[in-house]
């Protein structure tokens, strides 16, 4: 409890995609508490994040000053930034020197070499509005759909699968949904740690009967839960998802009357999966075959069915053929559409959901309409005033391949840490070092920020008015509780001034000026304008007319062109790296539960960072003994990318084989190590699996 504060603000959280509402309680310009509001994903609970995770906004880290790169600073990326002195590198500058070299150097590489030549990243952890202004900026100022965010490292394979599948990158049914299920599959996902609050829904649902499937190579909390905990071979999603399609159609489980009414493609997957009995599949992915058949029962027999998965399964360079196995159980059996079924990609981000929907993807205009149609494309050209690039852009881990190629030569950042964020670091910094011009927009000196030309100030979640999108398709509003530190200003209004800097013509009145012209071009949208939001503080879309929100989608129809869903059965593919002589381990990469992401917030949170202070790697004891190595102390780990000290950690829930690093500490970092290879449709890398070996430091 607090006895002093002088203000209260409602508002969300700032990590992750559960969406839980905040009260945040102030004084004297300072946070001192954040409690739980009622809200529909939440309903007054927070987790360890959300409640002691807020001082990161507060602090004396912030940056407050426009920073220009000096010209006798160490050339990028030659050394070890986190020792230097910041002012060894920088130089403080006016607002007006900053903005005008930071447009500048976009502008002359645009005028010079084409807008192909430039590329953004925006953030999953800004506004819906920050978003919209940050691709319209690119694609309207540049003439480029370069333009990306931290999606393409999480999701992009689920959503690619979706959209194929099912017509819709989003979750077919809320996680709160869970509590009307009699099974629940959760696979390659981690809620107690990644979701916590998500978590209790399931956990309370396997308190009620329902029957909790969690599959996972690593064991954890969910399990002491579950009625089937399966903890599988890594990286042969596919031979167990298979394996199940194979029994659900061989005991005829599945629902004809659905699929002959909504789905194509059941012959070719019942050719595709006749290969793939479990009694051929138990050696491939470590399950019995009789677990195989009874968990397959338990999915297609049950009233109601829902899937939920995580990262485990998107970042793999089969992830797309491990969503489309989760898609094509769920349309065989006919689960999907009805309260207590369906599909639901667990969103990690706060507002990764959001960011996507506003576009900030390089393939995709808001609301998911593709670039490369004609019709589309006019459409928003007349929207916009200016002719926009005919072609889909290059995604993250591209962009950082292009750099090298010398193809793109200027980047605009704004709240992402690709130095951290991604795959072959040392290839990703090299890349960021290149470049002829960069502009980093963020709260911190980041990793990525160290390699700029022009650093910019911005607003944390706390200071500013948005709009975001959580895991359930929920719009809530965040507000301001705090002033911003020193000169640092709102990252909506920084877009529209380099906007404005570049030639373009921009003026809005605010947040909701923004949100309303989105609402222009987002169906999805529809009937929800600012002042309902306000009022509703939640409005889960799509929305129809009278006001009724639609919680679960794909009652009558999908939204594809015909209506009906789409199966594409998939092959067993092996990871791209497997272990060998050299490198006999698996490497697999995730988060920790107190710990968001690269670390550039929560590792700034005096509590979070007291819990899990330092990088570690984590085996389990019988691996650690066999390897005769010391819990504890400092090790190697090496890939055929790089290498990293970090202290070991003994852990039970780890596979043997296997090394597990978390991705947040920059002082061991995990990207140094994993492999940037790219699933084939989602142009995801392969996080969760390389080959690596460890040793004494
Ligand atoms: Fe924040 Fe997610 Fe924790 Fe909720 S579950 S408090 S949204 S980090």
């Amino acid at each position: 409890t607090v006895t002093e504060f002088d203000r209260v603000t409602d508002s969300v959280c700032p990590f992750c995609g559960v969406g839980c509402q905040t009260k945040v309680y102030t004084k004297d310009n300072k946070i001192v508490l954040v409690d739980g509001r009622d809200g529909p994903a939440n309903e007054n609970r927070l987790c360890v994040k959300g409640r002691f995770g807020y001082d990161y906004a507060m602090s004396k880290e912030r940056l407050t000053k426009p920073l220009i790169r000096r010209e006798d600073a160490p050339k990028r990326g030659d050394a070890d930034m986190r020792f230097m002195d910041p002012l060894d590198i920088f130089r403080e500058a006016t607002w007006e020197e900053a903005m005008e070299r930071a447009a500048g150097g976009l502008v002359s590489i645009r005028d010079t070499h084409g807008g192909g030549a430039l590329a953004g990243f925006g953030s999953a952890k800004g506004s819906n509005e920050e978003a919209y202004l940050f691709q319209k900026f690119i694609r309207q100022g540049f003439g480029t759909n370069n333009v990306d965010h931290c999606t393409r490292l999480c999701h992009a394979s689920s959503v690619a699968a979706l959209l194929e599948g099912v017509g819709s990158g989003a979750v077919s049914a809320p996680f709160m949904d869970a509590l009307q299920s009699d099974c629940v599959i959760v696979i390659g996902a981690r809620p107690a740690t990644n979701h916590p609050v998500a978590a209790t829904y399931l956990k309370q649902a396997a308190k009620r009967g329902t029957k909790l499937i969690v599959m996972d190579p690593r064991g954890q909390d969910l399990m002491r839960h579950a009625s089937h905990p399966l903890r599988f071979k890594a990286g042969t999603d596919v031979a167990l998802l298979n394996a199940m399609l194979h029994v659900i159609i061989e005991e005829k489980l599945y629902d004809a009357q659905y699929i002959q009414a909504n789905v194509d493609g059941f012959e070719a997957l019942k050719a595709k999966v006749a290969d793939f009995p479990p009694e051929s599949m138990a050696e491939v992915c470590g399950i019995e075959a009789e677990t195989i058949r009874d968990v397959a029962r338990t999915y297609a027999t049950a009233e109601r069915s829902i899937i939920f998965w995580g990262m485990g399964v998107s970042q793999h360079t089969h992830g797309t053929d491990n969503s489309r196995c989760l898609i094509a159980l769920a349309l065989i059996t006919g689960h999907v559409g009805r309260p207590g079924t369906g599909l639901h990609p667990l969103r990690g981000q706060n507002n990764v959901q959001g960011a996507s929907d506003a576009g900030l993807i390089p393939m995709m205009y808001p609301d998911y309409r593709p670039v490369e149609t004609p019709d589309i494309r006019a459409e928003m050209e007349d929207f916009w005033g200016r002719p926009l690039d005919p072609k889909k852009g290059l995604t993250v881990v591209e962009i950082i391949d292009a750099i090298h190629e010398g193809e793109i030569r200027g980047m605009y950042i704004m709240g992402e840490n690709p130095a951290m964020s991604d795959p072959d670091q040392i290839h990703a910094r090299a890349a960021l070092a290149k470049l002829e011009h960069l502009v980093v927009q963020d709260i911190f000196l980041t990793e990525t920020a160290w390699h700029a030309d022009v650093v910019l100030p911005a607003s944390a979640h706390a200071e500013k008015l948005g709009t975001y999108s959580n895991t359930n398709r929920q719009v809530q509003i965040g507000r301001p509780a705090l002033d911003m530190p020193g000169e640092a200003r709102q990252d909506w209004e920084l877009i529209v001034e380099l906007a404005n800097r570049s030639g373009l013509d921009w003026s809005y009145d605010g947040v909701a000026d923004v949100y309303e012209e989105m609402r222009q071009v987002m169906p999805s949208l529809d009937y929800i304008p600012w002042e309902r939001l306000e009022a509703s503080e939640s409005v889960t879309y799509p929305s129809k007319p009278d006001g009724e929100e639609q919680w679960v989608v794909f009652d009558d129809r999908f939204p594809t062109a015909d209506g009906r869903g789409r199966i594409v059965p998939a092959d067993l593919r092996a990871p791209d790296e497997v272990p060998d002589d050299e490198f006999p381990m698996i490497l697999t990469t995730g988060r920790l539960l107190e710990h968001w992401h690269t670390g550039a917030m929560t590792r700034r949170a005096e509590v979070l960072d007291a819990i899990e202070p330092e990088g570690i790697a984590a085996m389990n004891p019988r691996e650690i003994a066999r390897q005769g190595l010391k819990e504890g102390s400092t090790v190697s780990v090496e890939t055929r990318r790089g290498t990293i000290e970090a202290v070991l950690r003994a852990d039970r829930e780890v596979a043997d084989g296997m090394i597990f690093v978390p991705f947040c500490f920059n002082e061991s970092p995990a990207n140094r190590l994993t492999n940037p290879m790219l699933d084939p449709y989602g142009k995801i890398p392969e996080f969760k699996f390389c080959a690596a070996r460890i040793s004494a430091a």
